[in-house]
């Protein structure tokens, strides 16, 4: 196995997404390169922690050397904790992305169907929006997000304008814990429906381990193979 490098990475600027929430805009010294859908992997001195890193999915690409991402805070974890005191111009210590959870070529054939809740969006959000703006996708491209309060619902105005933008972008909020204008309760029973007809699709799920395997069992049960669910834990 080839040893990771480690980069010191600027923080160029923070934005608090929700109470618990926050944005973190890193910049490397000189130009990387990242398939969307990719991570970092955090290295933090004196964690007192099993491990020293941490993952996390890059949520955008603003620029050839800033890269960003999306981390909720874990008030007992080892590392958000840390994270969450940085303050703009602080450093990191980073490794360039990593990671296969990418749009293969077979993705770019199909109807697709990103399923997630909470941070888990953050790499959907690469890869929705390259394959939206860059790729000119033409295939259906769905996107489950599940939180708890409308206050979570991460990139919102964003999402909304995409939908807007691209008529084959469907966007489907889903909040557990307050009743709104839009749909509510858990994310398995609004794609179940729209998959009511078994179309040809493949699957990309993020997030935490319980949803997904539920996710992906319900998937299996009703008939598509596990070669078409490509899954990123992040725990
Ligand atoms: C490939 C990959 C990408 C990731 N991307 C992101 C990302 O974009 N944003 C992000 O916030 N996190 C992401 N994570 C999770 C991240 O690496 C850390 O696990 C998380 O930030 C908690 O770190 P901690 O040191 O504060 O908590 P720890 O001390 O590591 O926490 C202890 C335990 O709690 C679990 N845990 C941590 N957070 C949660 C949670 N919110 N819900 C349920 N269980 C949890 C951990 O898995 C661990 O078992 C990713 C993980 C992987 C493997």
């Amino acid at each position: 196995m080839h040893k990771l490098e480690f980069y010191t990475v600027k923080i160029s600027d923070i934005i608090i997404e929700t109470p618990i929430i926050k944005r973190f805009f890193l910049t490397f010294d000189s130009p990387i390169i990242f398939q969307a859908g990719q991570f970092i992997i955090l290295k933090f001195e004196g964690l007192k922690h099993q491990f020293d890193t941490r993952s996390y999915s890059i949520a955008d690409f603003t620029c050839s050397n800033i890269l960003e991402i999306c981390i909720s805070l874990k008030d007992e974890g080892a590392a958000t904790p840390i994270l969450f005191e940085k303050k703009i111009g602080e450093e990191l210590c980073s490794s360039l992305p990593q990671g296969r959870f990418v749009i293969t070529e077979e993705a770019v054939l199909k109807p697709l169907f990103f399923i997630c809740t909470g941070t888990g969006v953050a790499p959907f959000r690469s890869m929705i929006k390259e394959l939206l703006l860059y790729k000119f996708f033409t295939k259906s491209i769905n996107l489950y997000f599940g939180c708890r309060t409308r206050e979570d619902i991460l990139y919102f105005e964003e999402f909304k304008l995409l939908m807007k933008t691209y008529p084959n972008f469907k966007y489907f909020p889903i909040l557990s814990r307050e009743k709104w204008e839009g749909e509510t309760g858990y994310v398995h029973p609004y794609y179940l429906k729209e998959l009511e007809n078994k179309p040809d699709a493949l699957f990309y799920l993020c997030g935490w381990t319980t949803m997904l395997k539920e996710t992906r069992d319900n998937l299996k049960a009703i008939g598509y193979e596990r070669k078409d669910i490509k899954v990123e834990f992040y725990d």
